[in-house]
């Protein structure tokens, strides 16, 4: 029996699909592979003989019986619609798990119909850093795709200078975006739009299929997850980058790893996407980008809310209006956790905003400072040397200890706040090391950030000054 499925291709319309074999790669190596993630999909056994696993992971082999495919997407990158598509990644098929569906699409595997100018093809450096990322933001319990392998290949991958190609396995539990309703709704044919929204219900929240309206049901629990998520971004310092409407999964997952990257010193307007020069995806501007992003959403999914379009926009504003408010609960609630404050009250919002701003001032590093306010340290001894910050801690001292108990506090923030994050400089600095052929430093890193709330980790400190060049970039 085939181990792979294909219910994306068996029920969706020829439109959202072309089918497309990943182009074969010379010297194939496995670098990376995720045994625990295997095991956990239960697909382990496929990949136990080396030879076929590297043969399927490179896509040199084709899983026997199997029908890759490159999904077809539309999206508004920095505000603009435009078409778009898996320019450099093929779905081999899915998996089926006990918690639904996932898909296996290899990443850098060759072009596609929707390559455009592109070539098909990643960079070593860049799976790796994927990977190394996708894999920390799991353990900090945040939704996201995963990384199953990273092959490399010594096939020439030209960035302005000559690269090592690679190609990651990427794991989702889908490759659904907000832009692949934007290309079934306007790109599409007619009926494309409510197909793929009854897959998307039956694959992802069938226990939306009954509702009156599904629709808009879709559309309230999407606003739900991209709220948690974004949350969950702002909990640790995560900059996605470049949070087109393309890169919004439907299932809530964080996807598309490009210009990431994890804020070091808390400012609000923080940005290190070389492309982003107007802020778009700046640190606090997350929530607003993904408010804007779900008003696409719901834009792409009017028709079937009502026919009538007066009535459908109606409809869809009385659930996106809700954002805001919902967001900013959520958000404070979120934030009282990184204080420790057990029993919150509407006051703290206050303490979060006047904290927030002094950290922003001195520049303090966001990170360390909430590990250092729960164990102490250096640097909050020194932040008590100013009346500002010590009249703040006596407010938040009192807070905490609101009705509850000083250790019933600490591990409200020992299981809120992170003592390692991928920081820039090591993210770096290991992937220099890996592509000079030196894994170790890689596999040390990403075994200390596999268990981020770890106590007995070592606090982080960052090289004076390496924020302030630093740059990330797209589709690297
Ligand atoms: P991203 O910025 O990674 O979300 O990519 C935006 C679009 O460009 C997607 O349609 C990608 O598939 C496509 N793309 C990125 N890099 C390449 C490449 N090297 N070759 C072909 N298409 C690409
Ligand atoms: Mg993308």
């Amino acid at each position: 029996m085939a181990w792979l499925k294909h219910t994306y291709a068996a029920q969706l319309p020829a439109s959202l699909y072309s089918e497309q074999v990943p182009e074969p790669v010379g010297n194939p190596a496995m670098v990376l592979y995720n045994e625990a993630l295997a095991e956990d999909m239960g697909v382990a056994g496929h990949f136990e003989d080396e030879q076929k696993a590297l043969g399927y992971l490179s896509g040199n082999e084709t899983v026997p019986g199997s029908q890759p495919i490159a999904q077809a997407y539309a999206g508004h990158q920095f505000g603009h619609f435009t078409r778009l598509g898996d320019g450099r990644a093929i779905l081999l098929g899915e998996v089926k798990t006990n918690r639904g569906l996932y898909d296996l699409q290899l990443k850098g595997s060759g072009q596609t119909p929707y390559s455009r100018r592109g070539d098909g093809r990643a960079t070593f450096y860049s799976m790796l850093r994927e990977y190394l990322i996708s894999e920390a933001i799991h353990a900090l319990h945040i939704p996201t795709t995963r990384s199953l392998a990273v092959v490399k290949t010594t096939d020439p991958v030209y960035r302005e200078q000559l690269h090592e190609g690679g190609i990651l396995t990427r794991v989702a539990a889908s490759h659904i975006r907000v832009g692949t309703f934007e290309y079934a709704r306007f790109l599409g044919e007619a009926g494309d739009l409510e197909t793929l929204l009854e897959y998307t219900i039956e694959r992802h929240y069938p226990a939306l299929m009954d509702r009156p309206n599904p629709a808009l049901a879709l559309l309230e629990i999407v606003m739900q997850k991209q709220k948690e998520l974004i949350v969950n971004w702002l909990r640790v310092g995560f900059i996605h980058g470049v949070m087109n409407t393309d890169n919004v999964a439907i299932s809530g997952e964080t996807i598309d790893y490009g210009p990431c990257a994890f804020m070091n010193a808390y400012h609000p307007r923080t940005v290190f996407s070389s492309i982003d020069t107007q802020g778009r995806y700046a640190f606090a501007n997350q929530p607003n980008i993904a408010y804007w992003n779900l008003s696409v959403f719901a834009n792409a999914l009017l028709p079937l809310i009502d026919e009538d379009e007066a009535a459908a926009s109606a409809k869809a504003e009385e659930v996106l209006d809700q954002f805001p408010e919902g967001f900013t609960k959520a958000y404070f609630e979120m934030m009282g956790n990184k204080l420790g404050i057990v029993n919150q009250v509407e006051e703290d919002r206050d303490l979060v905003n006047s904290g927030l701003k002094l950290l922003a001032e001195w520049r303090v590093d966001y990170t360390n400072f909430f590990t250092e306010l729960r164990r102490g340290g250096d640097l909050i001894n020194k932040l008590r040397e100013e009346v500002a910050f010590e009249n703040w801690y006596s407010k938040w001292e009192k807070a905490r200890l609101r009705g509850t108990s000083l250790a019933e506090s600490e591990a409200l923030m020992a299981q809120t706040n992170p003592v390692a994050i991928p920081r820039n400089h090591l993210v770096e600095a290991v992937l220099q090391s890996a592509v000079s052929g030196d894994m170790q430093p890689f596999h040390k890193l990403l075994e200390e950030l596999a268990s981020p709330y770890d106590d007995a980790l070592p606090q982080q400190t960052v090289p004076a000054g390496f924020d302030a060049g630093y740059q990330t970039f797209c589709g690297t």
